[in-house]
């Protein structure tokens, strides 16, 4: 309940943008014309006393009735100061809340009729008591949390003890908008302005909880990273006194500098210049630095204009390539052919050379010759395994750990632009769920793409067509289809036993002496020493084991001579030491098996290692016309043994066996060396060969072997690998081989000594292999019809495993 009393009119002071309450001194600023007479009226006429009222809008310069609170404060003027600018200081101190009931002007000054409000409630000791603890206590913390306030307001607000007043001066010093503290003058009721207060506190206090949180973590992550860098520079600074680095020029400036020019495309310019910029506003040692620092120095270090003078003499590289290779006529023809295409259109144009052989037949070091010749840096990149695209082609730097991909890194290796790259095992390559590695492949080697190779990582273009590439690989079954496509295969089949001799004569032995540091004199290896090499101490298309074996004799003599410390005489290598120096002979040289046998055939593989004898055995049993198959076969061979075994069915009476065996024999097929998975047609003719004489009972010789793939009607089909086949055949100790007439052509690319020292036999059809290869010729049979008892009788008998 409000009770009016106490009605005066007195000139009014309108204030812009504060809030004056009862018992508070404030000094004010006066300016306005208006406002300045209004003072002057109340020193002169009306006691000192006048009417503060606040203005709604500060910005009103002349504010009229409707544009001031109805509610404002009475005020003593205490001092009164004329400035020499005209305006003036006045201090005044608040009475009571009073109303302004009317507006009236007069002689340019605002006289307000007020009364004076009074609260007519009077609360009870305790209820002050309640108030004004709670008041104080939240004021309390309210202070302690905003920095605006200085802790001294709360020793100068401890003496106050009407509640009121107390609750005057907390607001006059809380941080409020205009219209908050205007409603704090509004509230008659202390009660009511006090909760006010304590509310309005409280939820600033929440405010005020959380900003300091939050300043508090971003001091200390703040404190953190000050302290280590200045931890880093002290340790800089120490590491400088004692010498450790020196005074080293801004690294921020030669790293630019080495930017600028080491003949970036512009893409990789402007690129690196971006990282470049952001790496100088970081923090050196932070781990984000790190990576980029990485980035600019991997596209800085790319030969992105370094190349060697390239040495196109076709009759300089053939000269290199005759020196380093013993034969080869063919391989070395078609290099020099690529080589003087290449210079005549000045460009590395057209397929890629792709070389496909056996291991140690020389593709390597054939691609290290052609880098010697035409003096471009030997980069050897091994695809055997490359399972993942990012491996070719690079991560993405959003990976952590992210790095270029092979091409990328082996081209940093290189420091040149235009090396020759040597793409090992391209066969090898798989292909799983993390993408395709050959596709990557794929646009490294198109000329028309690989001008702008874009690595996942570097993110820019760069310019791969000065590289010369040539692929290797065992075997051209497993290069993916469009690789091989842009590819000129070219094969290197095995060397034949006179071959690795030379090579071993005029190549191996000297590099072994050279890298053994043995004297010529200190050493005679003799020529049958080197064959027995060949034939007892490895079995291999290539040269590796032989080169191997010539070491370790090699590394003994040295050994023995230093132990010895006699160098006088030379130590002979003859056929009849040979073990000393290499131990047992681990493979024998010969017919494989000497004895002429039932079922079982000399057949020839053709594997990614060379080529092989394969041994075929056939046994019979008594059955029911089951076949079974065993020895790591793959699906085509599997299918092959059931193709011969139709062809023998269909010729069962010209080899006189009986015409029912299909329902009365379970056949079984082994071809041993169950580790090793075998695969495709070639062994055709041996299965049915095998097949036969099982059937017959006439043994096979053991002195022929054959390939040759074989149709339901008899015939034999072309096979691939005959050179190599041939060798492993001359390998073993075969004197006769039987190959498919359409075969015959090939036979102009096999050495002459091979021709010689095989009889070679094409033919067209099984039953001339049957005739070359049965020990005797079949006694034709007369087909019998057998009635229903005879087959139940001949079921009955116990199973008969047949000679072998
Ligand atoms: P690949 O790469 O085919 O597996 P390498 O190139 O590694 O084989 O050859 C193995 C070794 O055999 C090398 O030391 C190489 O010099 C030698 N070699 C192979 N073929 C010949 C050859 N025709 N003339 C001279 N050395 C050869």
């Amino acid at each position: 309940m409000v009770k009016k009393i106490n009605k005066q009119t007195m000139p009014i002071l309108p204030l812009r943008d504060v809030v004056v309450y009862p018992n508070m001194v404030v000094p004010l600023f006066v300016g306005r014309t208006k406002s300045i007479k209004s003072l002057e009226d109340a020193m002169n006429n009306n006691n000192k006393t006048i009417m503060l009222v606040t203005q709604l809008s500060a910005d009103v310069n002349d504010p009229s009735a409707s544009e001031l609170y109805e509610i404002g404060c009475t005020a003593t003027i205490l001092q009164l100061l004329k400035l020499p600018d005209g305006t003036m200081k006045v201090l005044v101190e608040g009475l009571t809340r009073s109303r302004v009931i009317r507006i009236k002007e007069h002689d340019e000054i605002l006289y307000a009729d007020c009364e004076e409000i009074i609260e007519s409630k009077k609360l009870s000791d305790i209820q002050q008591d309640a108030l004004s603890r709670a008041l104080e206590n939240t004021f309390n913390q309210y202070v302690k949390l905003n920095k605006k306030i200085p802790p001294e307001v709360l020793s100068s607000i401890a003496g106050i003890e009407d509640l009121s007043k107390l609750s005057d001066s907390i607001a006059a010093h809380m941080t409020l908008r205009l219209e908050e503290k205007q409603k704090v003058l509004e509230y008659i009721d202390t009660k009511d302005r006090v909760e006010y207060l304590i509310t309005s506190m409280e939820s600033e206090l929440d405010v005020l909880q959380v900003e300091k949180k939050i300043r508090g973590r971003v001091k200390q992550q703040m404190e953190k990273s000050q302290r280590e860098y200045y931890l880093n520079e002290q340790m800089k600074a120490i590491q400088k006194e004692l010498g450790e680095i020196g005074d080293e020029p801004n690294d921020l400036d030669s790293l630019e500098k080495k930017i600028q020019s080491v003949g970036l495309s512009s893409e990789a310019k402007e690129k690196v210049m971006t990282e470049f910029n952001k790496f100088k506003m970081m923090s050196p040692m932070s781990a984000e630095a790190t990576v980029v620092r990485n980035y600019i120095d991997t596209v800085i270090g790319l030969p992105w204009t370094k190349k060697t003078e390239v040495n196109s003499d076709i009759g300089h590289a053939g000269q290199i390539l005759d020196d380093d290779h013993h034969g080869l006529e063919k391989v070395k023809e078609r290099i020099l052919e690529y080589l003087a295409v290449t210079k005549r259109v000045d460009k590395l144009r057209g397929p890629i050379l792709c070389l496909v052989g056996p291991p140690g037949v020389g593709k390597t070091s054939l691609g290290q010759s052609i880098a010697k010749a035409t003096n471009r840096k030997f980069i050897k990149m091994s695809l055997g395994g490359v399972r993942d695209e990012a491996e070719i082609r690079g991560h993405r730097r959003t990976y952590i750990g992210s790095m270029p991909g092979k091409v990328i890194q082996n081209l940093a290796k290189a420091k040149q632009k235009n090396p020759l790259f040597l793409l090992d095992e391209i066969d090898k390559m798989a292909m799983d769920f993390r993408g395709d590695p050959s596709s990557a492949l794929l646009e490294v080697l198109d000329p028309e793409q690989n001008f702008a190779f874009n690595d996942h990582y570097l993110e820019v273009d760069f310019d791969l067509s000065d590289v010369m590439f040539i692929a290797t690989a065992n075997s051209m079954d497993s290069i993916p289809a469009p690789l091989l496509d842009r590819m000129e295969i070219i094969r290197l089949p095995g060397y034949t036993e006179d071959e690795k001799t030379d090579i071993a004569k005029k190549y191996l032995i000297s590099k072994q002496y050279e890298q053994n540091g043995l004297k010529k004199k200190e050493l005679l290896i003799n020529t049958a020493s080197i064959r027995d090499i060949i034939r007892y101490y490895t079995r291999e298309a290539g040269v590796r084991g032989l080169d191997r074996a010539i070491s370790k004799v090699c590394r003994k003599v040295v050994k023995s001579i230093l132990m010895k410390n006699n160098s006088s005489s030379p130590t002979k290598i003859t056929p009849s030491n040979l073990s000393d120096y290499l131990g047992v002979k681990p493979y024998s040289y010969g017919v494989i098996d000497k004895k002429d046998m039932i079922g079982q055939v000399n057949g020839l593989a053709w594997t990614s290692v060379g080529g092989e004898l394969l041994r075929i055995e056939c046994a019979l049993m008594s059955g029911k016309g089951k076949v079974e198959q065993t020895g790591s076969l793959g699906d085509v061979m599997l299918e092959s043994i059931k193709a011969a075994i139709t062809v023998v069915r269909t010729r069962a009476v010209s080899l006189g066996i009986d015409t029912e065996f299909h329902q009365n024999k379970d056949i079984h097929i082994h071809v041993p060396e169950g580790a090793t998975p075998k695969d495709g047609p070639s062994a055709g003719i041996s299965m049915a060969l095998a097949v036969a004489s099982s059937l017959s009972n006439i043994p096979v010789r053991s002195d022929v072997a054959m390939t040759g793939e074989i149709t339901l009607r008899g015939e034999v089909l072309e096979i691939g690998g005959l050179k190599e086949k041939l060798l492993a055949a001359l390998r073993g100790g075969i004197k006769e081989v039987i190959i498919p007439k359409d075969n015959e052509k090939d036979l102009v690319e096999i050495p002459d000594n091979v021709k010689k020292s095989l009889k070679i036999h094409p033919v067209k059809f099984v039953d001339e292999v049957f005739a070359i290869a049965l020990k005797n010729k079949p006694v034709k049979s007369k087909p019998v019809k057998k009635t229903a008892s005879e087959d139940n009788k001949k079921n009955k008998t116990s199973p008969k495993i047949l000679p072998h």
